[in-house]
């Protein structure tokens, strides 16, 4: 091979049209990020099953290039940094990535590079769907009636990282300020953390958010806030997320508290209902009435509680995707983190990252890939192969490993109705 063939050539790049319309080549290049901790295997395992379910569905016509991008750990025993400059121009330049979890280092380096990761590429829309897979064990009786997809935003509230420690001289500085020119009175010894959430911020989420109830014909979004007691933060989110909702939806949408439903609660044929609820009510209703939700639209701090609420409901951190998108790029990844105790024994459980990688073929729109894996997810696990997380909860299971599963999957990829089934 020559040089020249050694460069990838432009045309597999995935492209975003100035319009935001996403351009797929067949053979397009998609970079990843292996992970810390369990990372590598969980990575080789979904990968695996990610290449076979693409060649089963399109033989030689399409195939990804993957292109490895340092972060993490390994960036930081091969680059000296935690998160390279040039692992954000990448995944910026190919549009669509894909990760493994990555370890915060505490006490050092980095906050945290998944936030960071976040906030450089204003990856503004945290996406996870939670959904029942058949025979995973949950500590709910009716987990079959969760069918929900967590919008949550990403990029400010709480994890903006903006706080100073208790007796530092910038916490003293706020408390000062407070007290002179706010008359506030804070205690002296208080830790501060600032809380925002922009207008702007909060819109494009929810408009995100709507966009997908519609496309995807759901009934319901939800705005998730703690606005009677964070009124001008969380209560603000709330009504800039119905003014988005009236001024860019009008037609296709019916407030809840305007009336006009049907006497289910449904909206009329055609249109998505947006209502919004308290976020401590929230936890009792997914557990209560699980049915009744569909979208959720809430800010950062909310929606990370509630996604690994309602992960655990249909069966917990492993089991549950997740995609972080910006206008121009979007970073898949597992929700859950590194699990070091298990990292090297090709143990954990590969199914989080694999429906993540899921979520990215529906993405690029090989729809026919996707549910081909989802399919088959569903078969090893009715066959009761898994991994030792849901072995010890199912009775009468054979406990695979990591790698075994994805084979178990990749075994079982038929088209769904096929024999088999
Ligand atoms: P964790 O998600 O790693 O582990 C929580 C529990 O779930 C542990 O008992 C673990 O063994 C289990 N678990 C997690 N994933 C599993 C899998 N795929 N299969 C089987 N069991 C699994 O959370 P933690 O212990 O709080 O965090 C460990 C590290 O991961 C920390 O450095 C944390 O900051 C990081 N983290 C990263 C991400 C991310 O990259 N998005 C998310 C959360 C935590």
């Amino acid at each position: 091979m020559d040089s020249k063939e050694k460069c990838q050539p432009e045309t597999d790049r995935i492209a975003v049209t100035p319009e935001g319309v996403l351009r797929v080549p067949d053979k397009p290049i998609v970079s990843f990020i292996e992970g810390d901790g369990i990372g590598p295997d969980i990575w080789a395992a979904a990968k695996g099953v990610l290449d076979a379910a693409i060649s089963f569905a399109y033989g030689d016509r399409r195939r990804i290039t993957w292109l490895e991008v340092l972060a993490g750990e390994k960036a930081y025993r091969e680059a000296g940094e935690w998160l390279p400059e040039r692992t954000l121009q990448a995944i910026k330049n190919h549009v669509v990535a894909i990760k493994g979890p990555l370890t915060t280092p505490v006490g050092e380096g980095i906050r945290s590079v998944n936030v960071a990761l976040r906030q450089r590429l204003d990856l503004y829309a945290c996406v996870r769907p939670i959904r029942y897979i058949r025979g995973v064990p949950s500590p709910v009786r009716h987990p079959e009636r969760v069918n929900m997809v967590v919008f949550r935003e990403n990029t400010e509230d709480v994890y903006a990282g903006i706080e100073w420690e208790a007796q530092s001289s910038e916490a003293e500085a706020v408390i000062a300020f407070l007290k002179d020119q706010m008359g506030v009175r804070v205690a002296n010894d208080s830790a501060i953390g600032v809380k925002p959430m922009s207008r702007r911020a909060s819109r494009r989420l929810v408009a995100r958010a709507i966009q997908y109830a519609l496309d995807h014909d759901l009934p319901s979004v939800t705005l998730v806030h703690k606005g009677n007691i964070m009124k001008y933060t969380e209560g603000a989110f709330m009504k800039w997320g119905y003014e988005l909702a009236r001024e860019m939806f009008g037609d296709h949408i019916v407030v809840e508290s305007d009336g006009g439903l049907e006497p289910d609660g449904k909206a009329p044929p055609g249109k998505v209902v947006i209502k919004d609820r308290i976020a401590d009510m929230m936890f009792q209703q997914v557990l209560l009435r699980p049915e009744a939700y569909h979208v959720i639209a809430t800010p950062n701090l909310n929606g990370d509680y509630l996604s690994d609420a309602l992960a655990a409901q249909v069966g917990g951190l492993g089991m549950a995707p997740g995609a972080n998108f910006a206008d121009n790029c979007a970073l898949f990844e597992a929700t859950h983190g590194t699990a070091p105790r298990y990292a090297g024994q090709d143990k954990a459980n590969p199914i989080s990252l694999i429906l993540s990688g899921v979520m990215m073929l529906e993405y690029l729109g090989w729809m026919e890939a996707a549910s081909a894996i989802e399919h088959a997810i569903q078969k090893s696990i009715s066959d009761a192969l898994v991994t030792y997380d849901l072995a010890r909860q199912m009775p009468g299971s054979q406990e695979v490993r990591c790698s075994e599963f994805a084979e178990a999957v990749i075994e079982r990829l038929t088209w769904p109705g096929h024999a088999g089934t």
